[in-house]
């Protein structure tokens, strides 16, 4: 008997020493700890010793048993401590290594300059609205008293869908006043920005697709005093307070009458520069009193109702408003360009 225990401590002492995973260590615990173990088995036999061997061999079972339990906590340790180590190594950080950038996004200059407008508008009370692309000729040049003949309409100056110019990429964001009057109750204060096309060639200051912001008020006892106070306005809040402007007349087919406003050049103060071509001015957009006739052909009573209208480039504003020199810049989408705004 005390052979057999020997053998069993030798054998389970060696087995827990090289065991190499968790699954192997439990079935050698079964295997010499557990109710139907080895070490279980020879203790069954002490009932066949007699009293005076029972002592001593009892000792020395709880001996071998405490030196295999001694054993299995070491080798259950000593896997632990393997399992953690190969989980730090695998989940191991280096903090040498570059992080990965978050490019932030920035709002392109064109739609700043396009918010700050549709703000200073809407704080004196306007309405902000969409329209097509896609438009009639009819609300493009008829109703706006640009009749047949009219030099804006040719082909050569305008996208046409059919042989008999009736369907058209508009060509100025003006039919929005016709949208405007057909469908608003009146008073109308409204502006309507929106992308706008014509056959011109791309240079620093054109483009075949640009934007517009059109603009238009008709209520009673509208003037010209009206118009230029809030365009003055318009500017002063966009280009900052003390921005001088000029009225020039000038002649659209459904103002009357009309002008162009420009803003005093920011660059050399109206001295003369490159920046404004040497005339110290910078033209900024198009406007006028609205012709009786197009207000007639919406069967609105001009004698009743009065009201100005304008048209402004939005490029044309944006380049003012960040100081940018080329138009091209503002649609060729290089970020290293709009990474400054
Ligand atoms: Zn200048």
């Amino acid at each position: 008997m005390k052979e057999q225990l020997a053998k069993i401590r030798a054998e389970a002492l060696s087995a827990f020493e090289s065991v190499r995973d968790s699954a192997a260590l439990d079935e050698l615990r079964v295997k010499y700890l557990g109710k139907k173990g080895e070490l279980t088995a020879v203790l069954k036999q002490m009932g066949r010793l007699s009293a005076e061997e029972r002592p001593a061999m009892g000792q020395l079972a709880n001996e071998v048993r405490a030196a295999l339990e001694n054993a299995l906590d070491a080798a259950s340790h000593k896997l632990e401590k393997a399992a953690m180590e190969l989980k730090l190594k695998a989940e191991t950080v280096d903090v040498t290594i570059p992080g990965k950038q978050v490019r932030v996004g920035r709002r392109h200059p064109m739609n700043t300059a396009l918010e700050e407008i549709k703000d200073i508008f809407i704080g004196m009370g306007f309405t902000v609205l969409d329209g097509p692309e896609i438009e009639l000729a009819e609300l493009n040049f008829d109703r706006l008293n640009a009749e047949e003949g009219h030099p804006s309409r040719d082909w050569s100056d305008t996208f046409y869908f059919d042989e008999d110019s009736r369907v058209m990429l508009r060509s100025q964001t003006s039919p929005m006043q016709v949208r405007a009057m057909d469908s608003m109750e009146l008073p109308i204060r409204i502006i309507a920005p929106g992308r706008v096309y014509r056959k011109d060639e791309v240079d620093a200051t054109h483009s075949p697709m640009f934007h517009q912001v059109e603009g238009m008020v008709i209520d009673k006892n509208i003037t010209m005093a009206d118009l230029k106070g809030t365009l003055n306005t318009l500017a002063e809040r966009l280009f900052g307070q003390g921005t001088v402007t000029r009225f020039r007349p000038h002649h659209f087919p459904f103002t009357e009458p009309s002008c162009e406003m420009d803003v005093q050049c920011h660059k050399c103060g109206g001295v003369g520069c490159p920046t404004c071509k040497g005339e110290g001015w910078i033209e900024l957009l198009g406007a006028g009193m609205i012709h009786p006739r197009v207000l007639e052909m919406a069967g609105i009573d001009p004698e009743e109702w009065s009201g100005w209208a304008f048209g402004m480039g939005l490029e044309r504003t944006a380049l003012r408003r960040f100081k940018i020199a080329d138009m091209r810049l503002i649609f060729e989408n290089d970020v290293r360009f709009l990474e400054q705004f």
